[in-house]
């Protein structure tokens, strides 16, 4: 599956991309220079040409915003914004936004440029885009946020649109949000337009099975991942980093599946038990204290052990570049099945490689909150809502076609499974952009 050198363009760009990041240290890769690593191996493999590789490692648009807020004291504070789209071949941008203090725009061009190849995996007509505002949501009312958030939607404005550009709540946000996003732009526009955002509350629109969608996803991947290898999830030792929207319910069907999570944490710490957390009050504790940390009848962890904890299955389910070149090999899980984007950096996955653990890379891992996003785009473009049993059972079905088309290539090929997921979406949005061809 290799490509033919594109002969209209006359002047190919032979230089590689100048937008590789620097990184700040050796041992700690941002994002965008784990994502530039990935897809560098991915061209190479396909022989795509450097002008191709240039075009796929460069976004197609961004903008850079500034956002002042009114403080609910008076006083004035200023936020910056990105939204970022990388690829638009396939269909509009697709992807979240991030409130988080260190957002800037590599990181936004990285998580950008994942939801391309992520949405070309499980087949959604989809570019791939990501938005973000440096902002540390828990110091800020909410009004100040719904302030934030109208202001950045009316400064990025142009940008987006139900077939340009779509959002979805990610780090820091959600279906309230999305809410505030899908009301200043249809206000904008004069009148309610609910495709403009996904992830929205039910009443406006939003899908049945969204909240869940990404959880359910990774743990659709995991049994796929168990069953290549004659297994299942029951009595697998599992240990989750963060108990957000993915770490939180992926903890609950990990444990209703029969597997034992044995440790989980959140931004404040983690606890650990043995055999297994009991998770319906482990749920309970995190209702009524906002953390996992203090839960009895565990001991506590921090986030940094719980991630080379003796499990079978390690699930990092927050932030980026946590499995990094200085942990790797004391990671003992066979699996790391990634919920969140980014979590393991390039060095490190070799390291796991080396090793023989299985990595189910993010761009398949994690991909059924945006495939449940699609269901509910499709749905408010059709005004039209599905059952939340026609949704769980459409997303178990794209997640294992996808899986099984991985795996597929993988065995073929002889590689990892990320490689194997990178052929697959880096050729699906190559091709189309050779099939369009380039204009002028
Ligand atoms: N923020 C999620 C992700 O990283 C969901 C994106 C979406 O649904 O558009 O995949």
């Amino acid at each position: 599956t290799t490509t033919e050198p594109e002969t209209e363009q006359t002047h190919p760009v032979d230089a590689v991309p100048d937008i590789a990041p620097k990184a700040a240290h050796p041992s700690h890769p941002g994002p965008l220079e784990t994502a530039q690593v990935q897809l560098a191996r991915a061209v190479e493999r396909l022989g795509l040409d450097p002008g191709m590789h240039a075009m796929l490692a460069t976004p197609r648009r961004e903008i850079n915003v500034a956002i002042p807020l009114r403080r609910d004291d008076g006083t004035t504070a200023l936020f910056h914004g990105f939204r970022v789209q990388h690829n638009v071949s396939r269909g509009p941008g697709k992807g979240g936004l991030r409130f988080h203090p260190s957002v800037d725009v590599d990181e936004v061009r990285a998580l950008a440029m994942w939801m391309t190849w992520k949405c070309a995996i499980v087949e959604l007509p989809y570019g791939g885009a990501k938005g973000g505002v440096a902002i540390d949501p828990r110091q800020y009312s909410s009004a100040e946020l719904e302030r934030v958030t109208r202001r950045y939607t009316s400064e990025i404005m142009p940008m987006i649109g139900p077939e340009r550009d779509i959002m979805a709540p990610d780090i820091g946000t959600d279906a309230r949000t999305m809410a505030w996003v899908m009301d200043t732009y249809s206000v904008n526009q004069g009148y309610t337009i609910p495709g403009i955002v996904t992830g929205k509350p039910l009443e406006v629109g939003g899908s049945l099975g969204r909240a869940t969608a990404t959880s359910r996803g990774v743990v659709h991947s995991a049994r796929a991942a168990l069953r290549e290898v004659g297994r299942d999830l029951r009595g697998v030792r599992v240990a989750v980093q963060g108990f957000g929207k993915v770490g939180s319910h992926a903890s609950v069907f990990f444990a209703q599946a029969g597997a034992k999570v044995e440790a989980v944490s959140d931004q404040y710490g983690g606890v650990r038990r043995e055999g297994g957390l009991d998770m319906a009050r482990l749920v309970d504790h995190v209702r009524r204290t906002g953390s996992v940390v203090d839960f009895d009848a565990a001991d506590p962890v921090d986030n940094a052990d719980l991630l080379t904890l003796d499990v079978d299955m390690l699930v990092p389910a927050a932030v980026e570049g946590v499995i990094t070149a200085r942990n790797a090999n004391e990671v003992k899980a066979e699996f790391v099945v990634e919920g969140a984007n980014g979590p393991t950096t390039a060095d490190a996955d070799a390291m796991l490689t080396r090793r023989g653990v299985t990595v189910v890379p993010d761009i398949l891992a994690n991909a059924g909150g945006v495939v449940v996003s699609y269901f509910e785009w499709v749905q408010a473009q059709q005004a039209y809502w599905w059952s939340e049993q026609e949704i769980e059972q459409r997303l178990e079905q794209r997640m294992l076609q996808a899986y099984a088309a991985v795996a597929e290539v993988a065995r073929r090929e002889e590689v990892t499974l990320r490689d194997a997921a990178m052929l697959i979406g880096v050729e699906r949005v190559a091709t189309a952009h050779r099939t369009r061809g380039l204009y002028p």
